[in-house]
């Protein structure tokens, strides 16, 4: 059966900080913070939904910092999750995101005692300068004490971590993938900076002093970050931030686009051929992958196709079931 999330977003409630990128307001498309009744609302009507076409799914609570918010608030959203979960078949789990200083054996107890399978940490680096320059009032060394706490507790660990923060560079991005490994999370997502109006970030990138990756450097460093996460067996389930008109209205600079992650695949894609191809003459070439591969292998508009062409590798697509990349020499293609 195919699983998915249903997502409820918790805005800012209880957060202690105010981290210099974040607008919970833009980045979740709410202002008022939803009661036990709404989630119970929610939860009734996606069931009915969710059977209907054969999904089964985990109830995520995400948005703000869920384990900071006030204690009778936090239950009250865990009780109608459990009651939801409990009730309908097509719940397997509750999910929920927070921040690493916020994460102690007595709210573990608490969470696992309410059925919470799997909690996200949003680390966002893992260098202590970027940390404390984007205003995010923890240290990398919370985030690896908070991450053996939840694995201790048979909770399934997800980490967050974002690219081109203030003060941030290509080799702490790197240096953060690599600790991320090391805690062995099951999950990861990866978020390139997203400059809003109305953050401290938005006011330095206005007066001048910050500026973000650019986009080309952002898709070869998170496609390079995919390929490792992959390598190790970590699942990526998000690279960039959902499509979202506030976002769109409010967004000063930085990365942002609705496909991201299929450009990151497709960047994956052609660093592979570039790979294959730079041991053979230039020429003519056909390429087999499987279905699924077949417009990353090609790019968007056709971006890939033309990138090789400008190295003198002129390339047809071809599909094959179940292969990842062959290349052959056209006068040898079928
Ligand atoms: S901890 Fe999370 S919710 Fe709170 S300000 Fe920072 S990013 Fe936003």
């Amino acid at each position: 059966m195919k699983q998915t999330n249903v997502s409820i977003f918790i805005p800012h409630v209880g957060c202690p900080y105010r981290c210099s990128f974040c607008d919970q307001r833009s980045i979740s498309g709410t202002v008022k913070p939803p009661r036990g009744s709404d989630v119970s609302r929610i939860l009734e009507e996606q069931a009915g939904h969710l059977s209907d076409i054969g999904m089964t799914a985990e109830i995520a609570f995400f948005g703000g910092s869920f384990t900071a918010v006030p204690r009778g608030y936090m239950t009250e959203l865990l009780e109608a999750a459990k009651a939801a979960a409990e009730k309908y078949p097509v719940y397997n789990g509750i999910r929920c995101s927070t921040r690493p200083d916020c994460i102690s054996e007595e709210i573990l107890g608490l969470l696992k005692n309410y059925g919470v399978t799997a909690i996200e940490l949003g680390a966002q680096s893992m260098c202590d300068e970027v940390l404390k320059a984007n205003d995010r009032g923890h240290t990398a060394e919370d985030v690896r004490r908070a991450a053996r706490l939840i694995k201790a507790y048979g909770i399934e660990l997800g980490l967050q971590m974002m690219t081109g923060l203030y003060r941030d560079s290509e080799e702490y991005v790197r240096r953060t993938a690599e600790e991320f490994i090391a805690l062995a999370p099951k999950t990861v997502r990866v978020y390139p900076t997203v400059i809003l109006d109305g953050t401290r970030l938005g006011e330095l990138y206005k007066s001048g002093e910050y500026r973000s990756f650019s986009f080309e450097r952002t898709v070869d460093l998170c496609a390079e970050l995919l390929g490792l996460f992959e390598k190790n067996n970590i699942a990526v389930i998000r690279m960039g931030l959902h499509a979202s008109a506030d976002v769109e209205r409010e967004m000063l600079g930085g990365v942002y686009h609705p496909a991201f992650r299929e450009i990151c695949e497709s960047r994956l894609f052609l660093n592979e051929l570039k790979q294959q191809l730079g041991t053979l003459p230039t020429g003519n070439y056909t390429v087999f992958t499987d279905g699924k591969n077949i417009s990353k292998v090609i790019g968007q508009r056709r971006g890939n196709i033309a990138a090789l062409a400008d190295k003198g590798y002129i390339i047809k697509v071809r599909e094959q079931a179940g292969v990842h990349l062959a290349v052959v020499p056209e006068n040898r293609g079928n």
